[in-house]
């Protein structure tokens, strides 16, 4: 089996980068429009080292442990939390919560990873986890993770009405915003995510079951491939691609490209 590890251009962040980018280029409006859709207060959650082992000296206890934000006047706070952490990722929690913090409901989610796909080259899963690159992914199986996001989208439209589409910096998470799809009981999802399962779609069963109740926060960045998580419309899926495209570069990159 070949080697390797990420498509060209893509690569960890660094600490500094992570604070140019929070700093500079988060865009806390569009987070304030994504978030319109989430009934309650959302909970925010990072996690500052864990893949990568780069954290602030001061975190290094700490880097690889998920840090749950929920104690926050605004974003404007959320963000500076960020920037005190510098993580590598950062994420938002899919419950709503009522106001004793009972959980009301589910934000329903679909994750396909570039690494959970069976790549003619580099094989499954379990061969990657094998040689420890359980983190790799190539430019086949990205543009086979698009396809299946696609068609996923396509299946779900039978049952969904109101879902988005992230590309969330490796892979692509389809949100459902149905206020039914909200309402699912556990089980539900369970059945949901085996049945998606069994069509052939290569899911983290987790996400869509809901027991990681977790999901990657758009418009941040992902530390692992330095790229901006951004929402897309389903027509512009089949064209994308997050090596090349401007929207999903943080500014950083083109920077570093000009210095080096
Ligand atoms: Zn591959």
């Amino acid at each position: 089996m070949a080697k390797y590890r990420l498509p060209r251009g893509m690569r960890y962040s660094t600490l500094q980068e992570r604070k140019h980018f929070y700093t500079e280029e988060f865009d806390r409006r569009k987070v304030a429009e994504w978030l319109e859709e989430h009934k309650g207060k959302v909970k925010f959650a990072v996690i500052i080292g864990r893949h990568t082992k780069i954290y602030p000296q001061k975190y290094k206890e700490d880097a690889s442990t998920t840090i749950i934000i929920d104690e926050y006047e605004s974003l404007s706070d959320v963000r500076d939390e960020i920037i005190e952490f510098l993580p590598e990722a950062a994420y938002y929690d899919r419950n709503v919560y009522d106001e004793t913090d009972r959980k009301t409901g589910q934000e329903l989610a679909f994750d396909l990873d570039p690494e959970n796909i069976t790549c003619p080259i580099h094989g499954t899963l379990a061969d990657k986890m094998r040689r420890h690159q359980g983190l790799s992914f190539c430019k086949l199986e990205l543009e086979l993770v698009k396809e299946q996001a696609l068609s996923l989208h396509e299946h779900l439209k039978k049952q969904f009405s109101r879902m988005k589409i992230v590309y969330s910096g490796r892979g692509f998470h389809i949100h459902v915003f149905d206020p039914e799809a909200y309402a699912l009981s556990a089980k539900e999802r369970r059945q949901i995510a085996k049945t998606v399962k069994e069509k052939g779609f290569q899911i983290d069963e987790w996400v869509t079951a809901g027991e990681m109740r977790l999901i990657r926060l758009p418009f941040s960045l992902h530390g692992l491939v330095s790229r901006i998580a951004i929402p897309l419309e389903k027509g512009e899926l089949e064209g994308f691609d997050p090596v090349h495209d401007g929207r999903c570069l943080p500014k950083f990159l083109s920077q570093s490209a000009l210095t080096s």
